[in-house]
């Protein structure tokens, strides 16, 4: 079990989930340096130092490596099924997050880092098992033979690799998660790279009652979303354990698209029409299969989808009120800004939280 002296590395710490998990971690009492391209978006982020970074620089990553115990892999160029599925990002993606997981790794290793959490996804599973809405197959050893149907999918299955890889030729011990559709306050809900519940959300919130919003195909791919508090529960109930992984974690409760919108409408509490577009898609069927994290950790998340809609539709519909647009039509989904990071400036100013 970490140890509260214990020096933790968030990467991704400006991120969904990465913000949410620095909180947790302060709130057990750890001594947290966190780290990402950017600060968090909706609130100052309470880690013991913030280093405004990038971690395929490789001074970077082996600067924020520094007397750090245990790291938090998180930082990934990632996004929703319409930065994913377009293939307009692929060569950032598999480059960008390959390279922050090669660096995390190496430089991790040679600053004697004890332990390292890696965030991987369900997307790597194969897609022919993912065919069938009503009965995907996502349990951790279907695997193989690998068909991930995006690059972001390959990326992560490679880096699962190699993070077992140093943990066989290095012995260092590493734990691995493949998060399914995590979801909650504070995360992206414009913009392009928003996923499921939150553009949801956003469409539902902005809508009048009596209107119409937007789905990308048929409405009736399925999946399963998971509540940002159950992964950090899951995440850290992990990464305690003597389990390897690498084990799903996501919820078993798997829902049409089309059920996913009539559920934050009733939220909402607002009927509206669904109009179904042409957009990028992914896999027909997905659903966490929670055998053998339950096995493994006698734990699984059980909180009913509702429950974290309520919450998120609540935080996205104040979020619109700050903004001052709600109610306002919503003219054309806004692609994301087709950004090549590997343009962007390598180095930021490292600087202490609080400047
Ligand atoms: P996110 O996009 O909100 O957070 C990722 C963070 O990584 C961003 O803040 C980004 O700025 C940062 N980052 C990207 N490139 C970087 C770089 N070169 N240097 C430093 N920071 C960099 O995503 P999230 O939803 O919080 O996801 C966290 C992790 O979990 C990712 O690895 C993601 O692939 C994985 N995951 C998430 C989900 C989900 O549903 N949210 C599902 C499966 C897997």
């Amino acid at each position: 079990m970490s140890s509260r002296m214990s020096r933790i590395l968030v990467n991704g710490a400006g991120g969904f989930i990465g913000g949410h998990l620095v909180k947790r971690l302060k709130n057990e009492g750890f001594w947290v340096r966190a780290v990402d391209l950017k600060r968090p978006e909706f609130g100052e982020s309470p880690a013991d130092e913030f280093i405004v970074g990038d971690l395929r620089d490789q001074l970077i990553a082996r600067a924020v490596v520094e007397g750090i115990d245990e790291v938090y892999q998180l930082a990934a160029d990632m996004g929703g099924a319409g930065y994913i599925f377009t293939g307009e990002h692929d060569a950032a993606v598999m480059h960008n997050s390959s390279t922050i997981n090669l660096n995390t790794l190496e430089f991790g290793l040679q600053a004697g880092v004890q332990k390292f959490f890696y965030s991987s996804s369900a997307c790597m599973y194969p897609a022919y098992n993912q065919v069938d809405p009503t009965n995907p197959n996502c349990v951790e050893n279907s695997a193989y033979p690998a068909a991930p149907d995006s690059e972001y999918g390959w990326e992560k299955l490679f880096s699962e690799r190699l993070y077992l890889a140093y943990m066989r030729n290095y012995g260092v011990p590493v734990r691995i998660a493949r998060f399914h559709n995590i979801f909650g306050p504070e995360g992206t809900w414009q913009g392009g790279k928003e996923k499921a519940p939150a553009a949801l959300c956003r469409k539902v919130a902005q809508a009048a009652d009596g209107g119409e919003i937007e789905i990308w195909g048929d409405g009736l791919q399925t999946r399963s979303f998971l509540y940002i508090d159950e992964c950090l529960e899951g995440v850290r109930r992990l990464m305690d354990s003597q389990f390897v992984g690498p084990v799903n974690i996501g919820s078993e409760e798997m829902v049409t698209i089309n059920e996913l919108a009539e559920e934050v409408m009733s939220i909402a509490g607002k009927k509206l029409a669904i109009r179904h577009t042409e957009g990028p898609l992914g896999v027909r069927g997905r659903r966490s299969d929670n055998r053998l994290i339950w096995e493994k950790l006698r734990w699984k998340p059980s909180q009913p989808l509702r429950e974290g809609l309520e919450k998120t539709y609540a935080w996205i519909e104040n979020q619109l009120r700050i903004d001052g647009c709600q109610s306002k039509p919503v003219l054309a989904e806004v692609s994301p800004a087709h950004q090549r990071q590997a343009n962007k400036p390598r180095f930021a100013v490292a600087s202490a939280h609080g400047d």
